[in-house]
């Protein structure tokens, strides 16, 4: 019996990163509310989805995939959050749900568009907020109100 036990410690122990690897994924609460803007739009956010603060040092947003079990996680460099206002965030988290909801793999760099790479200023994004949307979700669009986040 004690032999069984020990067995069975042995492999739940060995079965660590698997059970993490399925557990439900962490949102940072500052970034709750623009994947609820981003859902609002787009309901269909199936598998297992993280957002989590990275480095500073790494890119503005990063897109990583884990296959099969669609778990995704999107990684935000703290620094460029910090520095950026509310509509630039948005643009941030939609481009990054782009390519880790919808699938989206390249760029599109030759229009102003949320897969554009270069992430915009924010008084650009927001003359053209509603292009964006509009060419991101179509004509059914929900503009997000943006007032839960005092950032400017
Ligand atoms: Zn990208």
């Amino acid at each position: 019996m004690k032999a069984i036990i020990i067995l069975l410690t042995v492999l739940l122990a060995g079965c660590g990163p698997k059970f993490k690897f399925n557990s439900p994924a962490y949102i940072d609460s500052a970034f709750r509310p623009y994947v609820a803007c981003f859902k609002a739009n787009y309901p269909d956010v199936s598998g297992k989805l993280g957002i989590t603060f990275g480095s500073e040092d790494e890119a503005t947003g990063r897109c990583n995939k884990y296959m099969p079990n669609k778990k995704r996680d999107i990684v935000i460099n703290p620094f460029d959050w910090s520095i950026s206002s509310a509509v630039r965030r948005e643009f941030i988290i939609f481009h990054e749900m782009g390519h880790c909801v919808m699938y989206i793999g390249g760029h599109d760099d030759d229009t102003f568009n949320y897969m554009n790479s270069n992430t915009p200023i924010g008084e650009t994004i927001l003359e053209h907020r509603e292009q964006l949307y509009l060419d991101f979700f179509g004509e059914d669009y929900e503009l997000c109100d943006l007032s839960f986040d005092e950032a400017t």
